[in-house]
Parts: C-alpha cells; structure tokens; sequence
C-alpha cells in the first residue's frame, strides 16, 4: 500500500509493502494469548529513523554532578537537563530502589505524557562506558583503555576521536568506523590498515596516504582502485628510489603541504575513482549499502550478518526486524534504538538483553515489560511497578487499548520529549537541520556551551605551518577552529602522536572533523541510476546529480581487478 508521511514539512509518499506487513504481524505483542497488531507506519522510513536518532546524543559529553551522590560525574545529559543523573557504577549497583519511581498507569491521560514524567524522575546513568580503563570522555564504548573521545566503539587502546564502530584499534587519532587499525589518522571505513593517513575504504593497506579503494597496497600515495600495488603515486607506478626521492619533496608535516593533497584527493574521489554502485558482500537478495554476509535484508545500511531485516541500520547478526538501529544480536525488533541481545521488542531504546519488553528505556535483563525506565532484571513491571503475571496480562492490552484511541500505538517515543536538543543527536549529522527549522517544529535548540576561559587563544591560521615547529605549550593554547570559530584544544597525547606521526595539527575543531568524514559516507538512501560502463540501471548511493563514476558490480570488479 501506499502511505503519506503525516509529518506536515514531509509529507513524502512510502509504500508499505505485503512483506512489510507480514514482518509487522510478526513482530506484534502477544498478551494472554491474543495478538495485539502493529499498525502500518504513519511516518516515511527517514522520519522515523530520524525520530530514533533524536534519543542519540553520542558526542556531547558534560561535566555534571551525580543526582545520587553529588559527585561530579561526565555525562551526556549536561546539568540543565531536568532529568535524574547517577554516576554509571552506583546505577549499575543495587544501592537504591529501582521500583521505587512506579506508578499505576492513568486511564485519563495519554500513555507518552505519563512516560515522559516516569523517564524524568527514573535515574539514568550519566553514560555508557563501562569495563573502560583511563577513557572518561568515551560514550557507548566498552573495553577502551586510555581513550579520548571515543565515541560508539570499543576495545581500543590509546586512540582518540574514533568513532562509528571503530574497534581492536591501536594508536589511531581522527578515524570514522575503522578495524583493526594501527597507527593511523582520518581514516574513513578502513580494515587492518597500519601506519597511514587519509585513507577512505581501503583494507590491509600501510604506509599509504590519501588513498581510496586500495587493497594490500603499501607505500602508495594519493591512489585510487588499486590492488597489491607497491610505490605508485597517483596511480603511477614508481620505482622505489623515485617514490622515496618524490615523498621526501612533499614534505606532508607542513599543513599547506597536507590540506594540498587532501583537496586532490577529493578531486580525485570525484573526478578519476571508479565507484561501485553499492557495496555487499557475500549476501543474497539484499539491497542497501554496505551489507556483508546478509540475507533478504532491503533498504538497510552497514550491516553484517543479518536475515530479514527492513529500513535497519548498524546491525550485527540481527534476524526478522524493522526500523532496528544498532543493535548487536537482536531478533523480532521493531522501533529500537540500541538494543543489543534483544528479542521481541517494540520502541525500545538502550536497553540490552531484554526479552518482550516494549516502549522502555534504559531496560537490563529484563522481561515482560511495558513502559518502563531504567530497570534491571525485573519481570511484569508496567511504569516501573510490579504486577502479578496475572495483572500484567490482563492490564496491557487496557493500556494498549487506550494508545490505540490516542493514535500512539506503534509509535516510537515522540521526537518533543526526547531529553536532548535537536543538534546535540546524531539526528543533526544524518538529517542537519537549521536552529530555525528546529524551532519551528517544536523541538529544541542547544546553543554550544562555552570553552573554559582559556588566557591564550590563536586563530587557526596563524598556528605554525610545521609540526616541528608547534611547541610544547600548545596544550595550553585554545585554537580557533578555521571553519566555525569555535574554540578547541589539542591534548597532550594528540600532540604526540602527531610528532610521531610527524603530521601538521589540526585546524579544525574535533567536531568539524568528525563531520568532514562523514561526509565522505553516502547518504543512507537509494537512486536510480545508470551503470557509466555498461548503461545498465542500478540502484545506488549515489544521487544522479554527482559527479562521481559509478558502475554496476560487474563492471566495476571487471575494471579494478
Ligand atoms: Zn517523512
Ligand atoms: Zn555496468
């Protein structure tokens, strides 16, 4: 069937398909026997994962003080948010009562309102990174040790800024969903690369920079497409004395020198690189990007391992689910945000190994639950309080009833009671939006919050064009970013890897950074197109107005290898 988003500033047509429509029955609530059918969606697949972003704030971290015990804590819920923080080991512990927050549920008033007030008063932990060592500015980032602003990644070791499912890396500044990586910086979707800089989906590649595509190269520069290559520049192939001689001239510490060949590497991105039309491996009847080892997964992206899955994003081995975002071994999951080892659950959000658990928050362990926030192992639990099994059965499908009558059910939670502002989610970076735009629907706007007064301040462009001559002190500076103004700071582990590395600072602040290789991802959406080989039609993440060479499969595996 066709469907009009019922957002009134999108109003896109989506279709909702038979599959669709099975999958959503599938994935409907049994109480007491009976099934309590999903809906169709009332919102386009972009609405709606833009709904879920709005309950992401991955970056923005905080100081704050403990609502439980007034110690300052880093959070990603800043202190004029009014809701209740504790410090992650005292939520994690059984110091305090978890039920203690309950209420019976009130007939007269829509289910989201009363939600919403549990959600507030219910203590939350002030971030996620627990099992870390010396890495208090990480969120959702278990097993790093002696990380920085590692954000959504885990088992790393002295890396700073990565982030996006950055994992097993070592010694790596500025990367964005790299694996298994040493001693590399502005890496974008690279695998088991060392020593490099610069490099966009390449694989067992070292000492190589500004390189695309490229597998098993090492010492290459400024390439693109190439497999098992050695000393080329440019795609040219070198001898090893002339690559040394023509490396030794570039001089890549220098910052003008490095901003240089970062613009010819996206010429080249645009103008000479051969692009599939999408990426999937080793997967049968899937569309979307980015799809390794999958089957029937359709419009999804970044994902691995997974069976029937639709509109699903940043899934691990994750079977028969829609509109899931990130979970890590999930089944039956509809609506969730974040919610790994989770089966059979409905508008879920950050919740981990819960089963049957539906429009709850911050869940652990815990089954048959209904509406509740911030709970461990707990069982027939609705707003927090405790029911007989025999209760819990009965008084659902009452709720579910009176959300029916109010147009919530099969809805996530709504984008005006999440916690954050609108820029402060990863919404803004899949969807940016202007404050004005924000404001206008109703949601909030967080101006950014002030640098500690720093005595000294330098704007970006005066900084030393070389590493070598930057000193020490720097960590003392606050810099001004080049794009936005806005004031950052280079620690002290950042300058070292940067001499060591012998690479210019940056000039830009880490936020304006982690944007910038982003943006060298695709769009999470498919256009029709034509294979610029073969004429064929594809379906790509490219948009037809790009300049950049894109072919089918086939054509492209017949080119580049
Ligand atoms: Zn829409
Ligand atoms: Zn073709």
């Amino acid at each position: 069937m066709q469907l009009k988003c019922k957002n009134s500033w999108c109003r896109q047509p989506f279709e909702v398909t038979d599959d669709d429509l099975a999958l959503l029955k599938e994935l409907s609530p049994v109480f007491g026997g009976e099934k309590f059918l999903l809906p169709p969606p009332t919102l386009c697949p972009d609405c709606r994962q833009q709904r879920r972003l709005m309950y992401r704030n991955e970056r923005q971290l905080y100081h704050r003080t403990c609502d439980r015990t007034g110690k300052e804590v880093i959070s990603i819920y800043s202190q004029d948010k009014p809701c209740t923080v504790y410090d992650q080991t005292v939520w994690w512990s059984d110091d305090w009562d978890q039920l203690a927050t309950g209420r019976a549920f009130d007939f007269r008033r829509p289910f989201f309102e009363q939600f919403s007030e549990l959600s507030y008063v219910a203590p939350r932990p002030c971030i996620m990174n627990m099992g870390s060592e010396n890495s208090a500015f990480t969120h959702h980032a278990p097993y790093n040790k002696n990380c920085y602003m590692c954000i959504n990644s885990g088992y790393n070791q002295d890396c700073l800024y990565i982030t996006n499912f950055s994992i097993h890396c070592k010694d790596c500044v500025d990367c964005l969903g790299t694996q298994h990586c040493e001693l590399c910086a502005e890496c974008v979707d690279c695998k088991k690369c060392v020593s490099s800089t610069h490099l966009h989906e390449c694989e067992n590649c070292s000492d190589c920079r500004f390189c695309y595509d490229c597998q098993a190269c090492s010492d290459c520069f400024g390439c693109w497409n190439l497999r098992h290559r050695k000393y080329c520049f440019e795609n040219e192939q070198l001898t090893e004395a002339e690559y040394r001689r023509k490396l030794q001239s570039l001089d890549t510490a220098r910052w003008a020198i490095a901003e240089k060949y970062e613009r010819a590497f996206h010429s080249h991105l645009e103008q000479k690189a051969i692009h599939r039309n999408i990426l999937t491996i080793q997967s049968e009847r899937s569309t979307g990007n980015r799809i390794v080892q999958c089957k029937n997964v359709r419009d999804s992206y970044y994902m691995f391992d997974c069976e029937d899955c639709i509109h699903c994003f940043d899934c691990g081995d994750t079977k028969s689910s829609m509109d899931a975002l990130e979970p890590y071994h999930g089944e039956l999951q509809y609506e969730t945000n974040g919610c790994n080892l989770g089966y059979h659950l409905y508008a879920c959000s950050k919740s981990y190994e819960c089963r049957n658990v539906y429009l709850s928050e911050y869940c652990f362990s815990c089954t048959d639950c209904f509406g509740c926030f911030g709970l461990h192992r707990q069982r027939h639990c609705i707003l927090n309080k405790q029911y007989s099994e025999e209760e819990y059965e009965r008084l659902v499908p009452q709720i579910i009833a009176k959300m029916r009558a109010d147009g919530e059910w099969g809805e996530f939670f709504p984008e005006e009671r999440s916690p954050f502002a609108y820029n402060e989610t990863v919404a803004q970076e899949y969807y940016p939006l202007t404050q004005n735009d924000v404001t206008k629907r109703g949601w909030k706007w967080k101006e950014s919050e002030e640098m500690p007064k720093m005595n000294r301040v330098i704007p970006a462009a005066k900084l030393p064009d070389r590493i070598d001559d930057i000193p020490d002190d720097i960590v003392n500076w606050a810099i001004e970013c080049a794009a936005t103004n806005r004031p950052f700071r280079i620690i002290k582990q950042e300058l070292e890897f940067l001499q060591k590395m012998r690479l210019p600072v940056p000039r830009f602040h880490p936020d304006e950074r982690h944007k910038r290789r982003m943006a060298l991802r695709n769009p999470r959406h498919l256009w029709s197109r034509k294979c610029q080989k073969c004429g064929k039609g594809i379906e790509t993440t490219y948009v037809p107005e790009r300049p950049e060479v894109v072919y089918c499969e086939e054509c492209y595996l017949k080119t580049v290898y």
